[in-house]
């Protein structure tokens, strides 16, 4: 997108708010499509937890994405953005059986993590097929906090409890219809991801019905310029070639799915803030934004980078700033940084802000959350609203009787 875009965006619609180029999303879907195309069946969920706007959902609806989801209301919302169920998986950790029955009953393809789930829900309902969550106990991902499939993880069920996971399916007589893995975020070793691959093949004999292996995401997404990404290109090959070998093992032409979410939707998106102050300290410059980690809470969560650009001012010389929002607490989103020369009023640009960004987004401090636009076919389109007073206040009870104002006179009774 031009900045002279992004500018008239930030304008029309005011500031912060988000956007988000479809065009960036649908060639990233088309990118991974083509790097598995020696796959007979391929089936990409997008992981609607990055960014679960309902528009966002109809575009990759449309493109022919599946939706993996975690929780009963993004079932809901897929359902909304006209999914059809077979195309929903149902991916949760640690939530009620209750929940997954909910799930079922809307006909979405369940994915269960834990052996107690699993016996419970197989005991009850041992026609409803089910997909199995493997833990492979591989290290990958980016960051601790990201990293979902080591030893310590909470998430999947463990390749060394395989035993008491058949003895299960056996007394039950389940269905296991799928098996997954997801080893966490940022991915940057292929050949890791390729061992874990092997585990999930090896694991796949066990079971006689399988019409999926789904290989979960964590994909790389680049963040600077020349930063490193996963190799999507080469994954594709190694992996595919792999696959189809393993169908031809197995009997049976399976799909191989993937669930990305941060792939398919970092880089589309762009946060705008205004810079309200630049303030001069004795260490450091500081430039405040009309905004704070309750809008963009990665690079204080995580430590994540997002590239900072002042499109308001983008051939300025290039000064030295460290970027803050108005949160009363330490709310950094870059240190030292050099960023074109900022002025009061100028608006910065946060590259990679498409995913785990607007969805993480609270009303701390009592702020409005920011609205969404999507970029589309070289038209501005409002997908959210900026929240009001009113979306503050809306689910509290005002139990006004109990605490009447204090009186004016009364006020002063303490004092001498
Ligand atoms: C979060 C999540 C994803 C998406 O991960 P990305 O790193 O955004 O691609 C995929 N699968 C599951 C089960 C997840 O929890």
């Amino acid at each position: 997108m031009k900045h002279s875009d992004l500018l008239k965006i930030a304008e029309k619609f005011g500031d912060p708010v988000y956007v988000y180029d479809s065009e960036k999303i649908i060639s990233q879907f088309q990118r991974l499509t083509n790097a598995f195309k020696s796959v007979k069946k391929l089936k990409l969920n997008y992981a609607a937890k990055a960014l679960s706007n309902i528009t966002i959902l109809r575009l990759m609806n449309s493109l022919g994405s599946g939706l993996d989801t975690v929780s009963i209301q993004e079932v809901q919302l897929g359902l909304l953005a006209g999914f059809k169920p077979e195309s929903i998986i149902f991916t949760p950790n640690g939530v009620s059986l209750e929940e997954i029955e909910e799930a079922a009953k809307l006909g979405v393809r369940i994915n269960i993590d834990n052996l107690s789930i699993l016996e419970q829900f197989g005991s009850k309902h041992p026609s409803i097929p089910v997909c199995i969550r493997i833990n492979p106990h591989v290290m990958a991902g980016g960051n601790s906090n990201i990293s979902v499939g080591h030893i310590d993880s909470k998430f999947g069920i463990s390749i060394h409890q395989i035993p008491h996971l058949l003895r299960i399916v056996e007394l039950t007589k389940m269905n296991i219809n799928g098996i997954h893995m997801h080893t966490g975020s940022d991915i940057l070793d292929i050949d890791v991801f390729l061992y874990a691959s092997e585990i999930l093949f090896e694991t796949a004999k066990n079971f006689k019905n399988l019409d999926f292996i789904d290989f979960g995401s964590g994909f790389k997404v680049p963040y600077k310029e020349a930063d490193i990404e996963t190799n999507i290109e080469e994954l594709g090959k190694k992996l595919s070639t792999r696959f189809n070998e393993f169908c031809k093992e197995y009997g049976k032409e399976l799909t191989l799915a993937f669930e990305p979410g941060k792939f398919l939707v970092s880089e589309a998106g762009s946060f705008l803030a205004k810079v309200n102050v630049v303030k001069q300290t004795t260490s450091t410059v500081f430039a405040s934004i009309d905004s704070g980690f309750n809008h963009l809470i990665r690079p204080m969560l995580y430590g994540s980078y997002h590239k900072i650009q002042n499109i308001s001012n983008p051939e300025g010389r290039e000064r030295y700033y460290s970027v803050v929002g108005y949160i009363c607490e330490t709310d950094t989103f870059a240190s030292n940084r050099r960023i074109n020369e900022i002025a009061e009023g100028d608006i910065l640009q946060f590259k990679n802000a498409g995913a785990y960004c607007f969805t993480m987004a609270s009303n701390y401090n009592s702020r409005f959350r920011p609205p969404e636009v999507l970029w589309h076919k070289g038209k501005a389109i409002l997908i959210r609203e900026r929240e009001t007073f009113d979306d503050l206040i809306r689910n509290q009870v005002d139990a006004s009787d109990l605490f009447p104002s204090a009186k004016e006179d009364k006020k002063l009774t303490t004092q001498p």
